[in-house]
């Protein structure tokens, strides 16, 4: 079936990635003659809300070139066929909150092999933007990346420690806000990722530096600032629920006073998580519906997406349900292992008692409420699962996010558009990306059962194209026993992608 798979789909694959993707849709692949022709296949995507059975896709290089039933798109002569008859076709998924660990033998064969064929990740790493680099020359294959600045924050911060400087740009005031955009401007990130910690007049000139640097900014809404303040200042997206539920709670003036009163110490991020949790506990047994609708229409207006990783929640919330013998640690360099299992056990289990277990429980059951009202509401929902975060597997936590959304309201359609067409739409690439569209990027995921009938579906990856390239059922349990293989290698000369987001316990903030 896949005889005529050659080099030259591998470097056609790979260099659509990085700068040429964000160049938009090119008419390059239209003219060629198709390589690959799927058949028969039910393709889904968020573009329609009705599947369409038995169609064909014409790929040509990187592109797709048709799509339409058999009687209106013919199969030309010397086509490579896959049949795919009782399989649905899905566009390629798009990890929109990552900080993706390991090796270039990890986390790139992993996201594809989930059918994870773009990555937005949260924090600059030199190890990513080489693989991107790896990639865009067609020496690796795996996504597409985005890749965050460097976090910026406040003073103190709550990631870096007197020991240890380095993982983020710390700002107090206005001007060094802009300095701090100007820098990442000139040192190429694609966006300024904002965190926690900095002051409202610093966030304030970081977002003005930002526009006139035609810069977009993203990332938590810091403590000092009101979910609608940050909207209207322009930050692209919001992650994460804590940051945004404090905004609608009937008891909001009480829960800003205890958001203003937090004090930290400089890497104090398990105290400022403690304090954190308490707000968010008054903030959303305070649930306001008449403050919510505000704060959601404005988030509408400026076109604020909210990226709720609610795995990264279920994870914090629920550390005892953990497993330690999850089969897919197999995936996961010992290093990482050793420092999920010594975050967990040091970090997020401590001094839980039944009361604070059935409390935050309670927690996530109010997360899952809060993210079905924002869908109820309109307000645009990214698909991010803080992949590589203690025990978010990269690749596969995709799915427990997909899954997830659909737990908390979303329909699968819109679960799954929530990591096609939306990702495109937000990273403005949806001219190239999105949707299983003629002239549209092939990166596609071709699955056993269908991602409607139960969301659970969209693990049943049959097969996965990434740029025109089709990774086969082998060749894709090739990928995984080569990844097992390298994650039992010691960790050699490149370095695990260093801090994690910093959402969540820096990995060089408590070393193991
Ligand atoms: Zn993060």
């Amino acid at each position: 079936m896949t005889k005529h798979i050659s080099r030259r789909h591998v470097l056609a694959g790979g260099a659509a990635s990085g700068a040429a993707l964000l160049a938009g849709a090119g008419s390059a692949g239209a003219a060629r003659r198709p390589s690959l022709a799927l058949t028969g296949v039910t393709v889904i995507d968020a573009t329609r809300s009705r599947p369409r059975p038995g169609m064909t896709v014409l790929i040509a290089g990187d592109r797709i070139t048709a799509v339409g039933r058999r009687d209106e798109v013919p199969v030309p002569p010397g086509t490579t066929v896959v049949p795919l008859a009782g399989r649905y076709l899905i566009p390629g998924l798009a990890e929109m909150h990552a900080h993706s660990i390991g090796t270039e033998r990890i986390s790139p064969p992993l996201y594809l092999a989930n059918g994870v064929t773009s990555v937005r990740e949260m924090a600059a790493s030199a190890v990513v933007s080489g693989w991107r680099d790896a990639i865009g020359r067609g020496r690796l294959l795996g996504p597409r990346w985005t890749i965050a600045s460097e976090i910026i924050d406040g003073s103190p911060s709550l990631l870096l420690t007197p020991d240890d400087p380095g993982g983020a740009i710390l700002v107090s005031d206005a001007a060094e806000a802009r300095r701090a955009v100007r820098r990442v401007r000139a040192e190429g990130a694609d966006f300024v990722k904002v965190y926690s910690r900095v002051p409202r007049d610093a966030y304030l000139a970081l977002a003005d530096e930002a526009r006139r640097q035609r810069i977009g900014f993203a990332g938590h809404c810091p403590d000092g600032v009101p979910v609608p303040l940050a909207a209207r200042a322009g930050q692209r997206s919001i992650e994460h629920v804590h940051t945004l539920w404090c905004a609608t709670s009937g008891r909001d003036r009480e829960v800003r006073r205890m958001l203003d009163g937090i004090e930290i110490e400089p890497g104090g991020y398990a105290g400022w998580f403690r304090r954190f949790h308490e707000v968010e506990w008054l903030a959303s047994g305070a649930y306001s519906p008449d403050r919510a609708a505000e704060v959601f229409a404005r988030l509408r207006r400026h076109r604020t997406w909210t990226t709720p990783t609610l795995s990264m929640h279920l994870i914090v919330d629920r550390p005892e349900k953990l497993s330690m013998t999850d089969e897919r640690l197999r995936y996961i360099p010992a290093e990482d292992r050793e420092w999920w299992r010594w975050a967990v056990e040091n970090i997020y289990l401590p001094g839980r008692g039944p009361e604070e277990i059935a409390q935050q429980h309670e927690l996530f059951d109010r997360r899952l409420r809060f993210v079905g009202a924002m869908r109820d509401a309109g307000v645009e929902v990214l698909a991010g699962s803080e992949a590589g975060f203690i025990y978010a597997y990269p690749g596969f936590s995709l799915h427990e996010e997909l899954a997830l959304l659909v737990r908390a309201g979303l329909t699968p359609l819109e679960a799954i558009g929530a990591a096609t067409l939306g990702p495109a739409r937000f990273l403005g690439v949806q001219d190239s990306l999105g949707s299983v569209h003629a002239g549209k990027l092939a990166d596609l995921v071709v699955l056993d059962a269908d991602p409607l009938a139960d969301i659970a579906n969209t693990t049943r990856i049959h097969a996965v194209l990434a740029g025109g390239r089709l990774i086969t059922a082998d060749e894709r349990r090739r990928m995984l026993a080569d990844v097992e293989r390298a994650a039992k290698e010691p960790a050699g000369a490149l370095p695990a992608a260093a801090v994690g987001c910093g959402c969540h316990a820096p990995r060089k903030a408590w070393p193991a």
